[in-house]
């Protein structure tokens, strides 16, 4: 793959010729819909049957795991990982909830469309324009941002924390703690961000503020043998959300899973 921003579609036959060059064996689809211990194994429990392994890297993602607001309203609200297709967003001003890359991504999308956007963010997290690129935004999503600040039809507006939604027919006015109100014409796009898919088997990692506590080769401190991978990948003063960024990680996950193998009971089992 030779391009920087490919298509869904152009990643996906990246990823299966990945699949066929190596001769990995990969099962698709599967739903895991449990992970319990049984040690020294971890067993799966899935739609296709039950897995028994040894080692488990959960990659899981982030994308289909919203973070759900919890103001009165919220269920008003569009989350930004459910929006099929920008196309379908009703109404001619829009409100954005949350102004890091993913609020910025959306209002540059609709702006595109020729509509009105206004974003709302606590702090106003498109200011910043250096730093660590896990807290700022991407190079591509800050000239995007550019060119949609430059139709005029953006409007910001830092420093307001949503406390409530509420909806009138085709109506929506959106409340911030101190005060302000502001109004839009179709369901406001929350994009405050994604909660992760390592939640799925919360019991099997310790927590910690939110964040999944890993040891220093990314393996759960609870449960021996369970690995993360991707995004969700935190250490102390380290995000690891970007595919360069925690792609570095693999090198010390497989070194690690080698050490596990040789020290656990041999044996495997699968559908
Ligand atoms: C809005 C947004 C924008 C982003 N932009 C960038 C960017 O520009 N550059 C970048 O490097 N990173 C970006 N990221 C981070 C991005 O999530 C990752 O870099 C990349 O997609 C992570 O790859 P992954 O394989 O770990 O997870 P994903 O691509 O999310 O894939 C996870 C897979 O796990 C599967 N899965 C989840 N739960 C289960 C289950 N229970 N059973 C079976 N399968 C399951 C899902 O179906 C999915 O196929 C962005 C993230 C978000 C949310």
């Amino acid at each position: 793959m030779v391009c920087e921003h490919p298509s869904g579609n152009e990643y996906a036959d990246w990823l299966t010729e990945q699949v066929r060059q190596h001769g990995l064996r990969a099962a698709c689809p599967v739903r895991v819909r449990s992970v319990t211990r049984e040690d020294p194994f971890l067993k799966l429990d899935t739609d296709k049957g039950e897995y028994r392994c040894r080692a488990l890297v959960w990659a899981a993602g982030e994308f289909f795991f919203p973070q759900r607001q919890q103001f009165q309203g919220a269920e008003q609200t569009l989350h930004y990982a459910e929006v099929k297709s920008w196309t379908q967003c009703e109404g001619d001003h829009l409100v954005v909830l949350g102004g890091a890359e993913s609020g910025i991504d959306a209002a540059c999308h609709l702006i595109g469309l020729g509509k009105t956007v206004t974003v709302l963010d606590r702090g106003g997290a498109w200011i910043k324009e250096q730093g660590d690129p896990s807290l700022v935004l991407s190079p591509h999503t800050r000239s995007r941002f550019r060119a949609a600040q430059a139709t005029g039809r953006l409007q910001l507006e830092p420093g307001v924390s949503v406390v409530r939604v509420e909806n009138q027919g085709d109506e929506y006015s959106i409340h911030g703690q101190d005060g302000q109100t502001f109004h839009c014409d179709g369901p406001p796009i929350s994009c405050i961000g994604f909660e992760g898919g390592a939640s799925q088997i919360e019991s099997l990692w310790e927590w910690k503020n939110g964040q999944v506590q890993l040891t220093p080769n990314d393996e759960s401190t609870l449960t021996p043998g369970l690995f993360l991978a991707g995004p969700q990948v935190r250490h102390p003063g380290e995000i690891f959300c970007f595919i360069y960024k925690f792609r570095t990680r693999f090198p010390l996950v497989a070194d690690a899973i080698t050490q596990h193998l040789t020290t656990t009971p041999h044996s495997y089992a699968h559908p």
